[in-house]
């Protein structure tokens, strides 16, 4: 028999006789070309089938059959040449090509983690990753810029207490950020229930005309104004004490 589509398709939809039906079947075993073929005619019917969910028709079982032999005529070779093949498989060349092939995609595109710089650090601390900034910068050189910005971040993750370390250092040694620390450093004393020291750091501001002087002003008054309140609060209460008998 010679190559003829005709005679596959009739095998598929199982119109030939059994001994056309064998005829068929024995050129498909030694003709590659009709047998890529009629591979793809079963997995085609296969998967209408599936799709329709009709039920099994008459070849169904025949068909399967010969899916079954055509899948062990394909896999023979394959086995042959992995039992027979004189060099053992190269598995050194599975692994160097990809470092880690089967990682999640979202886990492979991530970015290897990048050592920390000024500028990584100031490009977070701009996308408001205050944590983040805090982070890179801690890890690098403790120069007047990277201690001021990081004072900065730690004040606004609360950390009152790193942060106010650090602005009283900046205050001592580094005149460029002294200002800005005390700024900072009046508003901590401030968080710490500590109204008179960030008045005093206030007045520095202001006495010293710095650009911080107008913003000094203005929370010095409301600092004043909380502690007048506070006191006559205090005093209606210590005038109630001393009505007590
Ligand atoms: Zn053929």
């Amino acid at each position: 028999m010679n190559c003829d589509e005709t005679k596959l398709i009739e095998l598929t939809r199982a119109q030939l006789s059994e001994a056309e039906c064998d005829t068929v079947i024995r050129h498909v075993e030694s003709c590659s070309t009709c047998r890529e073929r009629l591979q793809v005619m079963v997995a085609l019917e296969d998967l209408y089938r599936n799709q329709t969910s009709a039920q099994p028709r008459r070849s169904h079982h025949r068909l399967l059959g010969i899916a079954a032999s055509l899948a062990a005529l394909c896999l023979l070779p394959i086995l042959l040449t992995f039992y027979f093949s004189s060099t053992p498989p190269d598995w050194q060349s599975f692994s160097t090509k990809d470092p880690y092939p089967y990682f999640p995609l979202q886990v492979r595109s991530l970015e290897p983690p990048s050592p920390p710089s000024h500028e990584r650090a100031m490009q977070l601390y701009s996308e408001g990753d205050f944590q983040a900034a805090a982070q890179h910068l801690d890890q690098l050189p403790k120069t007047p810029d990277n201690n001021f910005f990081l004072g900065v971040c730690l004040y606004l993750n609360t950390e009152h207490e790193r942060a106010a370390e650090i602005f009283t250092d900046i205050i001592l040694s580094s005149p460029r950020w002294a200002d800005a620390a005390r700024w900072y450093r009046a508003n901590i004393y401030l968080r710490q229930s500590n109204p008179h020291q960030a008045l005093d750091s206030l007045e520095q501001l202001i006495q010293g005309e710095t650009e911080f002087a107008e913003e000094a002003k203005t929370l010095s008054r409301k600092i004043e104004e909380g502690l007048r309140n506070d006191s006559s609060r205090q005093m209606e209460r210590d005038e109630i004490d001393t009505r007590k008998p």
